[in-house]
């Protein structure tokens, strides 16, 4: 195989993190040397601390339409997924046993439901269509008497498929209405979403809302959940009672603070870099077309329905975790659709939800771009990856020219 002669880094692997943000490690920065006080202390080291916090806290609620006090900063977005699922259900099981979700969600979802099942409770997956959309009637006519809870994500990290949260959110407050009772509260895993789409929760009608620092160029181990005033979680950890006793720990300070200034600035960078995006992933697509035969786009098409910053293909007759490696060796990095369970031979579960064959989930690929990707990065991908899939479809024994052409 050619080798590049100068062999750059392209980093197309935003939906699995992102870079921190220059300014927001800047922010961070006093927390690791002179700011360390506890923010449960009393003086005024400790104080100020907690005042901090509490900034944060504001400047986020202000970001997401809510109160301060409707926010609660955890670990991680898994963390934040599992106290929404685990802690509504533990809260208010006496009333119903049943959630509504689907079965492209994140593990960080889909976990704690399996585990719900162990102790008795009845979790119905609405289908979506081929593209990874769920039809809002087919949620809203799921909902049963006893369901308590509908977690639905808001846009999906290997597809990029964006859910019609508003939509299923009139359809809830209706079911609520005629039938004068609270539930199902209403649920979304926002961690894709948060670069690119409206945050507000009272837009999309939710009770609960999902957050992380990792994919919006904040750190690492940093999630938030916004609850509903009125609804009350039953807390996972337990111990000194910080975040209202329902994530105990001494606070990360640093951390807290660097995700809301991460949040600040993707509200700020959100329209621009979405438009931008779209027309480099727009770009990229047309030029995959246009140089290599036998692909297609997995999930909706590039578009309004569509993250702008993800482009998932499958290569006919590639193994994707093959290909992963070649382009590794050109600096490329995306990820594939086995990226998740690497370890495992199973293909994602995400693309078989949307009913790809086991060969199109393996041969497939997603790049997902960021605010620092340009176009020649692009253009560095197309010099050498349609090189590489003819490579390595000239030696692959089962592929067949021109399958998707026929069709
Ligand atoms: C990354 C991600 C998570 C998990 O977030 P962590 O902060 O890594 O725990 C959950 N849901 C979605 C949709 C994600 O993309």
């Amino acid at each position: 195989m050619i080798k590049p002669l100068k062999k750059k880094n392209v980093y197309l692997d935003h939906a699995a993190t992102t870079p921190m943000d220059k300014s927001v490690y800047q922010e961070m920065m006093p927390y690791f040397s002179n700011k360390y006080g506890n923010p449960s202390a009393l003086y005024n080291l400790g104080r100020q601390a907690l005042l901090d916090i509490n900034n944060a806290r504001t400047k986020i609620a202000n970001l997401l339409h809510c109160q301060p006090d409707n926010i609660i900063f955890t670990g991680s977005g898994t963390e934040a997924d599992n106290l929404a699922i685990l802690g509504l259900a533990k809260q208010y099981e006496i009333y119903g046993k049943h959630i509504i979700s689907l079965a492209i969600e994140h593990h960080a979802v889909l976990k704690p439901l399996e585990e719900l099942k162990q102790s008795g409770f009845e979790i119905t997956y609405i289908k979506t269509n081929k593209q990874g959309i769920v039809n809002p009637i087919d949620v809203i006519n799921a909902i049963r008497p006893d369901t308590i809870l509908i977690s639905i994500m808001y846009a999906n990290n290997e597809i990029g498929s964006i859910q019609p949260l508003g939509e299923i959110g009139k359809g809830i407050i209706k079911y609520r209405k005629e039938n004068q009772t609270n539930f199902p509260y209403f649920h979304s895993d926002a961690c894709q979403a948060t670069g690119f789409l409206n945050l507000d929760v009272e837009k999309n009608h939710l009770d609960l809302m999902t957050i992380n620092g990792s994919k919006v160029y904040g750190p690492k181990g940093i999630g938030l959940l916004y609850y509903r005033r009125g609804l009350k979680l039953k807390p996972l950890i337990f111990g000194g009672g910080q975040e209202k006793k329902l994530r105990s720990g001494t606070e990360n300070v640093a951390y807290i603070c660097g995700l809301a200034k991460a949040l600040e600035l993707a509200e700020v960078e959100k329209i621009k870099e979405s438009s931008r995006q779209r027309k480099l992933n727009q770009y990229f697509w047309q030029c995959l077309q246009a140089t290599v035969q036998d692909i297609h786009i997995n999930g909706p098409e590039i578009g309004d329905l569509r993250l702008p910053n993800n482009l998932n293909v499958s290569f006919r007759g590639i193994e994707g975790e093959a290909m992963l490696l070649y382009l590794d060796e050109y600096g490329i990095m995306c990820s594939t659709g086995s990226a998740c369970t690497s370890e495992s031979l199973e293909p994602s579960h995400v693309l078989k939800a949307i009913n790809l064959s086991y060969e199109d989930a393996h041969a497939s690929l997603r790049f997902t771009t960021g605010k620092h990707t340009k176009k020649s990065d692009i253009d560095y991908v197309i010099k050498y990856l349609p090189f590489i899939i003819n490579k390595l479809r000239e030696i692959s024994p089962s592929y067949k020219p021109n399958i998707y052409d026929k069709k």
